[in-house]
């Protein structure tokens, strides 16, 4: 099979190392790449945006599978072209990652599906969000509706910033179009969770459940990132809770897209937030998460292209899949500055130590080849995933390999980890 993935991040990454190990793949490209996955696949200098030159190289080269790593190219419709013009390609369709590509549209579908999220109201002027923040009063979260790379949600603990972020996203526009509506939403309490199915449209299946560190710095604090770190499993999620999520939430929101005309396919992302045995929906993505992917991925047994394939085709129902038992923890190398404007071109030392590494991977996520040297290229550079028999375990070799990488300015989180690290001292059940 030849497969191309679409997309150059730690992410795209991840799956390239996976795809590059099935017996099914004779050829394997990535568009555009980095220099970590050039060591994996053959890169094009194509952009993840940049549908018609993808179309053409997929015809070109005849590509039986393409997967699509980032958010922007689904909502721009890569995959309708895709399939229009007879190829397979993996992701929902443009009215499909409205999921993640409005939150006004999602949030108004889990209303009326009777999906558990926050109690929001969603507006295009304003007045009507500042009137409406004005009756219900703080803590609130206000989140631009367009896609704003993670960085258009407010936390606001008052009132004055709640209306001080509707001013931001509607009026400066610091989001441009994303911000031409707002949702403005309740504040949720408890703890985290991503959870990542796959689905044909009609049958849904659980990928292992992993949970991401938001926050820049130690102790969560900090400016919200992309995500500086992953871990899988995740102790918070029960099987209880797992059941839960897939019958109130994954299957509801699947056949809710179906009674609306979208048969979704692809990765089915939620954001949650689980208050004791219940969850709540705070967001969907319509792709694999990042960080996320670089912890899940490495604890897929089963063969990634045949899952992919299936997912694709339709044939999901006897899917067979399989999980290491390990534990996977990915620390997040960042560039100075990161989260803000970063600073790019710095030569990464210490890649070669871990080059015969067994129990973990560098994934790359910023990095480009100058001059025959790695330099990094954006604000989060590396992803260092390491398994391990324990949390503790898996957290002390992706430190161990961290170590050994260096380049000036290099910052990432020390703490990646701790809440499962808490839990598992606590002796809780530890799930898939
Ligand atoms: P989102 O992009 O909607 O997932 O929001 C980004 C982050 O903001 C989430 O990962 C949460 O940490 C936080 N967040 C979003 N919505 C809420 C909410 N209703 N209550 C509390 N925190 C939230």
């Amino acid at each position: 099979m030849r497969v191309l993935v679409v997309g150059g991040g730690g992410r795209e990454h991840a799956l390239v190392w996976r795809l590059k190990q099935s017996p099914q793949v004779e050829a394997l490209f990535c568009a555009p790449g980095n220099a970590g996955i050039a060591g994996d696949a053959e890169c094009v200098a194509i952009a993840a945006d940049d549908l018609d030159g993808l179309l053409g190289f997929a015809r070109e080269h005849a590509i039986d599978l393409t997967v699509v790593g980032p958010e922007l190219p689904l909502t721009l419709g890569i995959v309708d072209r895709f399939t229009d013009a007879g190829l397979r390609a993996f992701g929902p369709t443009r009215a499909g990652a409205q999921l993640e590509g409005s939150k006004a549209f999602t949030k108004a579908l889990l209303d009326e599906e009777g999906i558990p999220t926050a109690a929001f109201g969603a507006f295009s002027t304003p007045d009507a969000a500042a009137a409406y923040i004005r009756t219900t009063g703080a803590p609130l979260v206000v989140k631009a509706d367009g896609l704003a790379s993670g960085k258009g949600v407010f936390i606001c603990p008052t009132v004055a910033e709640a209306l001080a972020a509707v001013d931001e996203i509607m009026r400066a526009r610091r989001f441009g179009d994303a911000g031409a509506r707002v949702v403005v939403e309740e504040f949720l309490d408890g703890e985290e969770l991503s959870f990542m199915a796959v689905t044909d449209g009609t049958t849904v299946v659980p990928l292992a459940p992993a949970q991401d560190h938001k926050r820049v710095r130690d102790g969560d604090q900090g400016p919200n990132t992309g995500g500086m770190g992953a871990y899988s499993p995740a102790p918070v999620m029960t099987p209880a809770l797992q059941a839960h999520v897939m019958r109130d939430i994954l299957q509801p929101v699947v056949r809710g897209l179906s009674k609306r005309g979208i048969k979704y396919t692809g990765v089915l992302y939620a954001g949650l937030m689980v208050q004791g045995a219940r969850a709540k929906v705070l967001e969907f993505n319509a792709r694999f998460g990042d960080p996320e992917t670089q912890v899940v991925v490495p604890r897929l047994r089963s063969d990634l292209v045949d899952l992919l394939v299936r997912t694709c085709d339709g044939r999901l129902a006897d899917a067979r899949v399989e999980w290491d038992e390990r534990a996977a923890v990915c620390i997040v190398m960042a560039a100075e500055g990161y989260p803000d404007a970063v600073v790019k071109g710095k030569a990464i030392m210490g890649l070669e130590s871990l080059r015969s590494w067994r129990d973990g991977a560098v994934f790359h996520a910023g990095t480009r080849l100058v001059d025959g040297r790695i330099v990094t290229d954006g604000g989060r550079v590396l992803g260092v995933t390491a398994l391990g028999s324990t949390i503790g375990g898996a957290i002390a070799a992706a430190y161990g390999a961290v170590e050994k990488i260096t380049w000036p300015g290099v910052h990432y989180r020390r703490d990646i980890g701790h809440r499962a690290l808490a839990r598992a001292a606590g002796g809780e059940h530890v799930g898939t």
